[in-house]
């Protein structure tokens, strides 16, 4: 998606404020300083009357932030002058976009906010008295354009991430649906080739028209419309080949009936045919490049899902716990000590250790769980629908399993290993990123009271 560089955005912004008097500029960011805390609380306000973004909201820790970061921005935000450094403040207004991305926060309560900002600023600027009628309007325009200029970068940030996001969705989905990448492709790249050919046989001895092999009926043809079209869902190349499909069908291998056609149309119709043909084959080779993507979203040594689908599947379960009001918990586990078993048995052994504790965390969890590779010896489960105590148990049982198992090396050597682990259980945070963080604080605690415990989050 294109998107304006921070150079440019700042040198609009700079552009901007050179429309106005500086002397406005200063006095304007003179009275955002002073009414800094009434506007974050009318900001507030107006959020909390709306049901949605009040659950957004309601987490204490998030009430307390948001509140003085809003402060924080109102304030900087108008103390810009044109002979700044603006890019740090395009940065920061693409960051808040970010932000609100992996919040999920609707970009119109966003827009709802700053408009009633905006009001309340200018309300302020009426009755601070000392601004005439002219400055008045001046000021009211400043603060308009100042706001739609933060809030026009934001919704940059926001929408791209948003689009990262939805792909990565899109992959998950596709994840599930397509088993084993690789050998479909394959197969169908052959069984395209198969029809093309057996249709250019079948028109070089010249079979009728109506005993041509239609693509619809192929082999890939049927494969196509029933799960491919469905798997590669969301793809632009399958409208693209649904439709050069029917085209060759419907129009093209039909046409090869007509006794009045002359050699000449006879060759160009033969090459539209080979341009569609060619067309399906490249479609076809962009969707499987893409679901390859999404074969990296498991890792490649021990086939656990890996960081790729981190957001997703967090957002995911944040939002269904939010919805059903149920609880979940995130595990972070670390093998102690590992580098000393690489260094005495090779980099090998621990791998083979590593893709054997992926089967064992894979065997004893339930269904609904997601077990991920973060990388390394570092692994994140996410447990659902649980409370912090069965939690506790869950991860208590995986450090005893795991501590009992005697894992196989290379050659009939055994080995034994354990593991620490930090549970942090959701706590109504809208930001997925704050449960992990909570869950590695945990997890490091276990590493500091002594390794091969469990430790839960304490904050
Ligand atoms: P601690 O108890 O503090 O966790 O000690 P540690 O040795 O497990 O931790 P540290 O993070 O210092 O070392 C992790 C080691 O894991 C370093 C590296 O040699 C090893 N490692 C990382 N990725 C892989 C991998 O894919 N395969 C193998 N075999 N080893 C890996
Ligand atoms: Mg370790
Ligand atoms: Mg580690």
């Amino acid at each position: 998606m294109f998107s304006f560089s921070t150079e440019q955005l700042a040198l609009e912004w700079r552009g901007l404020l050179q429309r106005f008097p500086l002397d406005l500029v200063e006095r304007v960011g003179g009275l955002a300083i002073r009414h800094q805390v009434a506007l974050a609380d009318h900001f507030y306000a107006c959020l909390l009357s709306d049901a949605a973004a009040s659950k957004l909201i309601s987490h204490e820790q998030v009430k307390t932030q948001l509140h003085s970061s809003l402060c924080g921005w109102i304030a900087k935000v108008f103390a810009a002058r044109d002979g700044d450094d603006l890019k740090p403040l395009v940065a920061q207004q693409k960051h808040v976009g970010q932000v609100h991305a992996r919040i999920d926060v609707p970009i119109h309560l966003v827009l709802r906010g700053a408009r009633h900002l905006k009001e309340r600023f200018a309300q302020f600027i009426r009755d601070d008295g000392a601004f005439s009628e002219a400055e008045q309007l001046e000021a009211a325009r400043l603060i308009q354009l100042v706001m739609d200029l933060t809030m026009e970068i934001m919704g940059q940030t926001y929408s791209s991430s948003h689009d990262r996001y939805s792909r990565t969705q899109e992959a998950y989905r596709l994840f599930a649906v397509v088993q084993n990448v690789a050998t479909e492709r394959q197969r169908q790249r052959a069984a395209l080739l198969d029809w093309e050919n057996k249709l250019m046989f079948d028109l070089a001895v010249g079979q009728t028209a109506a005993l041509l092999p239609r693509i619809g009926a192929s082999e890939f043809g049927l494969w196509f419309r029933h799960k491919g079209a469905h798997a590669f869902g969301g793809m632009d190349e399958v409208a693209e080949i649904l439709k050069a499909m029917q085209t060759i069908d419907e129009v093209l291998i039909p046409g090869f009936s007509r006794e009045d056609a002359t050699p000449l149309e006879r060759s160009t119709r033969l090459r539209e045919l080979r341009s569609l043909a060619q067309a399906i084959g490249l479609g076809l080779e962009a969707m499987f490049r893409q679901t390859n993507e999404l074969e990296a979203g498991r890792d490649a040594l021990t086939r656990l899902l890996n960081r790729k689908f981190l957001p997703v599947v967090l957002s995911k379960e944040l939002a269904y716990a939010r919805q059903h009001d149920t609880n979940f918990a995130v595990l972070a586990l670390d093998v102690d000590h590992f580098k000393s078993i690489n260094d005495t048995y090779g980099h090998e052994a621990g791998d083979l250790v590593l893709q054997q504790l992926a089967v064992l965390l894979s065997n004893n969890s339930r269904a609904g769980d997601y077990i991920f590779r973060l990388g390394g010896e570092e692994f994140m489960l996410l447990l659902v629908d649980l409370d912090e105590e069965a939690a506790l148990r869950v991860a208590e049982n995986m450090r005893q399993m795991v501590e009992s198992e005697q894992f196989d090396l290379p050659g009939e050597h055994k080995l034994s290993l354990t593991l620490s682990i930090g549970v942090a259980m959701y706590d109504g945070h809208p930001d997925y990123q704050h449960v992990m963080r909570r869950a590695d604080r945990a997890l490091y605690s276990a590493k500091q009271g002594g390794r091969n415990r469990v430790a839960a989050a304490r904050d």
